[in-house]
């Protein structure tokens, strides 16, 4: 019962933006979405860390249209438009179809990109899973960590993996760079909500697919190092150093950077590693860190059938 204070599209207030968009009279909030499925694209996705692709890849459900409005987004062509894939998601049959083909194919992970503002058609696609009995099935909550702290208490024992970003430490800079007022103290009690439920440790299957867990990751973005120190730093002295970190260095200019005099070009190494040297500090040990040369493999067209070929 809980829920449905949070899931009403007559009047949407999912996220915190609270806006109260009209989904069910085909009004879209400020997350530009409706109330459909909602789906731009799915993918078998093998870029993600070790844990969460696997072997075999992570069937990876990326939502149209983002409760954030990140200049800098490298999924802008879904996240700013709301655009609907070309292939037909309509119904749950065609992405149970999709769900099963990559399953034959050993992929047991199903990831759900952006999730925040679609958390109605996340949950009937896990009820769909679930009715079908595949229970191996993995479901990994992908979010930029705009999400209600009640919203992510609902979650509780229905999502194995929370992939968390944690972008910011300043709301100046949330303002400025994503639209985001509170950004910082919505997504740490957000991400504080993900530790209780999971702890810091990653249940890992014989093949080291992550079963249960929490990663947090964390982009740097070029010119912005302090707020990359300081999201460790409130990483590690309001939650735990024993957090899985992911820290990621794929940031690159889009066409809507292009002309930004700081958002132009990718993110130097001696940026990087100045804030990989905070995080040792820190006393971080869990995680994965990137090399700066595997930026164009994280770049997608979503114009294409399968945006990261
Ligand atoms: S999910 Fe969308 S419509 Fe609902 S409150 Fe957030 S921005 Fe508004």
């Amino acid at each position: 019962m809980k829920a449905m204070k949070f899931f009403n599209y007559n009047y949407c207030k999912i996220c915190p933006r609270s806006c109260g968009a009209k989904r069910n009279a085909n009004e879209t909030g400020f997350c530009l979405s409706g109330n459909d499925l909602n789906i731009a694209s799915i993918s078998i996705h093998h870029g993600e860390e070790p844990p969460i692709s696997g072997e075999h890849g992570i069937c990876n459900i990326f939502f149209a249209g983002c409760n954030m409005r990140c200049i800098y987004c490298q999924n802008y062509q879904i996240s700013r438009s709301g655009k609907k894939s070309s292939k037909s998601y309509e119904k749950i049959e065609d992405v149970l179809k999709f769900i099963e083909q990559a399953r034959r194919s050993k992929c047991r992970g199903i990831g759900f990109v952006s999730p925040s503002h679609s958390i109605p058609a996340m949950f009937d696609i896990m009820n769909t899973v679930r009715e079908k009995k595949w229970n191996d099935a993995i479901f990994v909550y992908n979010t930029n960590s705009y999400d209600k702290k009640e919203v992510v208490e609902i979650l509780e024992g229905k999502i194995e993996v929370y992939l968390p970003d944690f972008k910011y430490a300043d709301e100046e800079l949330s303002i400025k760079l994503s639209s985001a007022p509170k950004y910082p103290s919505i997504a740490l009690k957000a991400i504080k909500e993900m530790y209780r439920q999971k702890g810091a440790g990653i249940k890992l299957s014989k093949e080291g697919v992550a079963e249960s867990g929490l990663i947090v990751r964390h982009l740097v973005l070029p010119g912005h190092v302090e707020n990359s120190k300081k999201c460790l730093r409130i990483l590690a002295e309001e939650i735990s150093n024993e957090l899985h970190i992911s820290l990621m260095s794929q940031y690159h200019p889009t066409p809507q950077t292009k002309d930004n005099p700081i958002f132009n070009r990718d993110l130097r190494r001696d940026e990087y590693e100045e804030v990989l040297e905070e995080m040792e500090q820190l006393g971080f040990k869990n995680g994965w860190i990137q090399s700066l040369e595997s930026r164009d493999n994280y770049n997608p067209d979503f114009s294409k059938e399968e945006p990261f070929r």
